[in-house]
């Protein structure tokens, strides 16, 4: 069934409830007409026959056909092909509902466990806050010089720094991972590049992911890095269209070619792709990357290129002790805003980005 990725972390804490996260019921798509077909992979899309197989090499092959299609294969986590990985039992992602399942299982049936989670991206930052409430020793590595390196500025992370620290998160800055050895004492020993070692008992890999495209690279589909789409989210194959974490879109901004990797980026690809197949043209603007995030308490939001604001842009600093906020201005425009601590006209910035607005409000 469908589930919110984005609310893993609160599921894994028990913040909220199976249903919260498995937001859209059976009903809702019998309720609209929708053929949900569960638990099949398609293997392989015949583009001349308009044709789409499940399971294709075994003897229970199915088919469907269809006058448009879809292409929503989001991304695959990815994990490091360093020496001593292959067959380890105790590693994990944290990408779907099913890592979830096995992460917190591993961590019901042992009572004081060692947990080493590699990327400090979105993913390893929540991971990370919600096992420390739970009583286990954290090991949180980055190979950057902070966490959070494509999201928030060296400032803006050394307020989360701090809190992770009165978390007792032990995090490791700058190491990469270079093999792993099972050792007696059933633990992992991890060996990083600068030598520096540590033992831990379970792995979880979040080192980032990358789109899902083999289905699309053996169906004639163009591709690069992410499936290749137009202003409507149509690929080089007339009736076949694509959205989500799988594609390259355009940033807004620039107008080059990014990754889209956020949650409403692909429900709104998700919309204007069903209006064009629908025959209703509606262009795709881009994307303006924005994500925002709750972890170790504290509120963060981070919008347009703050990591990396293009040469001549003036920067407005404004912090506290209590937050720390960054504007990037460029032309009178704001085209980029971080926000650590306190987060507030969040849509109201947004909108002034987009619309181009003079902000006269900061100077
Ligand atoms: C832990 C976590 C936290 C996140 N937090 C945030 C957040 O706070 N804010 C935010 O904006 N975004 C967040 N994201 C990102 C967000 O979840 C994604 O951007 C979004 O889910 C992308 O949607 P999608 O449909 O493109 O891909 P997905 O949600 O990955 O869905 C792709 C689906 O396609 C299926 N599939 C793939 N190949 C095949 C095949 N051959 N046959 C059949 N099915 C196939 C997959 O099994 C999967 O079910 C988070 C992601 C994770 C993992």
């Amino acid at each position: 069934m469908t589930y919110n990725k984005c609310l893993l972390a609160d599921y894994l804490s028990k913040a909220i409830t199976k249903d919260r996260l498995f937001y859209k019921q059976k009903d809702f798509f019998e309720k609209n007409n929708i053929n949900l077909i569960l638990n099949k992979t398609v293997e392989k899309i015949d583009t001349q026959n308009n044709t789409i197989y499940f399971d294709y090499n075994s003897n229970n092959n199915q088919s469907l056909t269809y006058d448009y299609l879809f292409l929503g294969l989001g991304t695959n986590p990815i994990i490091p092909d360093v020496p001593g990985i292959k067959n380890l039992e105790k590693i994990f992602t944290f990408q779907t509902y099913e890592d979830i399942l096995k992460i917190s299982e591993f961590i019901k049936k042992y009572k004081k466990l060692s947990v080493t989670i590699i990327g400090t991206g979105l993913t390893g930052v929540e991971c990370s806050d919600v096992l420390s409430g739970m009583n286990l020793d954290i090991n949180l590595v980055s190979k950057h010089n902070r966490i959070l390196a494509n999201l928030i500025d060296q400032a803006g992370s050394k307020v989360l720094e701090a809190l992770i620290k009165d978390k007792k998160v032990n995090l490791l800055k700058e190491e990469i991972l270079a093999k792993i050895e099972a050792n007696k004492k059933s633990k992992y020993l991890l060996t990083f590049q600068s030598g520096k070692q540590l033992e831990t008992n379970i792995i979880i890999f979040a080192m980032g992911t990358k789109p899902n495209t083999e289905l699309a690279e053996k169906s004639e589909i163009k591709v690069d890095k992410g499936i290749l789409t137009n202003d409507y989210l149509q690929t080089n194959i007339h009736n076949i269209f694509a959205g989500g974490d799988v594609i390259n879109t355009k940033d807004i901004l620039t107008g080059k070619s990014t990754k889209s990797n956020t949650w409403p980026d692909a429900v709104n690809q998700g919309i204007i792709a069903a209006s064009n197949m629908l025959g209703d043209k509606k262009v795709y603007p881009g994307v303006l990357a924005t994500i925002s995030s709750h972890v170790y308490n504290t509120t963060f939001v981070s919008c347009g290129p703050v990591t990396n604001p293009p040469e001549g842009c003036k920067i407005v600093i404004k912090k506290d002790s209590n937050f720390y906020h960054k504007y990037l201005i460029q032309n009178n425009i704001l085209i980029g805003f971080l926000m650590v601590g306190k987060v507030d006209n969040v849509g109201k910035l947004r909108n002034d980005i987009l619309n181009k607005t003079q902000s006269p409000y900061f100077y």
